[in-house]
């Protein structure tokens, strides 16, 4: 979790290991969208692809969303939306920002 007041990597929280700012609200959004992605990821087991889609644009709000992307890459490819994959395949290489 990167800290948006001091830009710091966080492995734990609630608390930011730098700055000491509070982060357990941004702490709750990452474990929602995990839950989210874990769902979107089962509906695609599945094949329920637009349900899956719906669910895995829930995520994502805070964290680092390559994995949310790859997501919606797959699932957009395997709904033969060649542009959407495209678009997804290239938010998930895009490279992160370090601290
Ligand atoms: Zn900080």
């Amino acid at each position: 979790m990167r800290c948006p007041v001091c830009r710091a990597e966080n492995a734990v929280g609630p608390y930011c290991r730098r700055c000491r700012v509070d982060l357990s609200v941004l702490w709750r959004l990452r474990e929602q969208s995990e839950r989210h992605r874990q769902r979107a990821w089962a509906l695609a087991a599945d094949g329920r692809w637009a349900q899956a889609i719906a669910w895995a644009e829930h995520t994502d709000a805070c964290c680092d969303g390559r994995d949310g992307a790859r997501l919606r890459a797959l699932q957009h490819l395997l709904q033969r939306d060649f542009t959407g994959a495209w678009h997804w395949f290239c938010q998930a290489r895009r490279p992160r920002a370090t601290s």
